[in-house]
C-alpha cells in the first residue's frame, strides 16, 4: 500500500461554448471528492471506476445511460467497457437496450462469462439472467441530456488505486442519431477504453476517429515503447484524432499518480484529484 491514488473523470467532449455546463460541473466535482476519499481509505480503482461510471449514468446529465438519446430508429441502444489493469481482464456491451447500468453489465460480462464483448440480443439476455435492473419504461426513463456538439456524449472513470492498480470504465449512448446497430469507440477494448500496468484510458468523441486510432492502448504504447510522459503520450494520440478531422478528448492517469485531460472540441467535462492536491473540475481551457 502507497499513500498515491488518482482519478479522473469525463462527461464527454461535446461541451459548447455557448453554453454554461454550472450543473454538471457541481455534480462531477461532489462525484469526484467521493471517488477521491474512496481510493484515499484503500478502495480498489475497479470498484471507484465502476461506482464512478454508474454515477455517471444514472445523472443524466450526460449523453450515457439515463442522459442517452436514441438511434435512427427510436430506440436507446447503450455501449459500455470497462478493464482492470492489474489483471487485463475486460468487460463490454455494445447495442445493449433495457438495463439502468450499461458499465455494471460490462463489468458482470468480465466476472461471468469467459468473453469480453456482448452484443445486442445476447448482452439483453445475459443482463436479464443475471438480474441486472432492467428499463421497465424506456420512454418514461430516458431524458436525452441537452450535449452541446451534434449527437455526442459519454462518460469515463480512470483511477490509480493504493495498491498502484489501474482501472478505466466508458459509457455512451453513442452518436445520437447513430444507425441501428452502429457502435463506436466505447465498447472496444484499446479503442475507447484501456488499462494496463502503465495507464488507465478513457475516450470520447467521434468514436469512428478512436478506433482508427486505437485511442486509448496507444497511449500506454507510446510510454512503454517510445519512453514518452504520459502527457506527451496523451497529447499524442489526440493530434492523431485531430489529423484525421476527428473530434474528442480523453482523460488519463499513470502508475505514478499523474493525470491528464487533452481534447481536441471546443470543451470537456472533466474532473480531475491526486493524493498530491490536484483537484480540479473544468470544461473548458
Ligand atoms: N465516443 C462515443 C461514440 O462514438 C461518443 C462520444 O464520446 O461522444 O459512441
Amino acid at each position: 500500500m502507497t499513500s498515491t491514488w488518482a482519478i479522473a473523470l469525463h462527461g464527454g467532449a461535446g461541451a459548447i461554448a455557448a453554453r454554461a455546463y454550472q450543473r454538471e460541473e457541481e455534480h462531477m466535482a461532489a462525484l469526484l471528492d467521493r471517488g477521491a476519499a474512496m481510493l484515499a481509505r484503500g478502495e480498489s480503482a475497479l470498484d471507484v471506476v465502476t461506482a464512478m461510471a454508474a454515477e455517471l449514468e444514472a445523472c443524466g446529465l450526460h449523453v450515457a445511460g439515463k442522459g442517452a438519446a436514441p438511434n435512427a430508429a427510436g430506440f436507446v441502444e447503450l455501449d459500455a467497457s470497462l478493464m482492470d489493469g492489474s489483471s487485463r481482464a475486460a468487460g463490454a456491451v455494445a447495442a445493449l437496450r433495457g438495463f439502468l447500468s450499461p458499465v455494471r453489465v460490462a463489468r458482470g460480462v468480465m466476472e461471468k462469462t469467459p468473453h469480453v464483448l456482448l452484443v445486442g440480443e445476447g448482452a439483453a439476455q445475459f443482463a436479464a439472467k443475471e438480474g441486472f435492473e432492467p428499463v421497465d419504461d424506456p420512454v418514461a426513463y430516458y431524458a436525452p441530456a441537452e450535449s452541446g456538439l451534434p449527437n455526442s456524449g459519454t462518460i469515463g472513470a480512470v483511477a490509480l488505486d493504493t495498491s498502484g492498480r489501474l482501472a478505466a470504465a466508458t459509457s455512451t449512448g453513442g452518436l445520437s442519431g447513430k444507425l441501428p446497430g452502429r457502435v463506436g469507440d466505447t465498447p472496444i477494448i484499446g479503442a475507447g477504453c484501456w488499462a494496463d500496468e502503465r495507464a488507465a484510458v478513457s475516450c470520447t468523441g467521434v468514436g469512428e476517429y478512436f478506433m482508427r486510432v486505437n485511442a486509448a492502448a496507444d497511449v500506454s504504447a507510446r510510454i512503454f515503447y517510445a519512453g514518452q510522459s504520459l502527457e506527451q503520450a496523451a497529447a499524442g494520440v489526440i493530434d492523431e484524432v485531430r489529423k484525421l478531422g476527428g473530434l474528442g478528448g480523453l482523460i488519463a492517469v499513470d502508475a505514478r499518480g499523474n493525470v491528464t485531460a487533452p481534447f481536441a472540441s471546443q470543451g470537456m467535462k472533466r474532473g480531475l484529484a491526486n493524493a498530491s492536491g490536484l483537484r480540479e473540475v473544468k470544461t473548458f481551457q
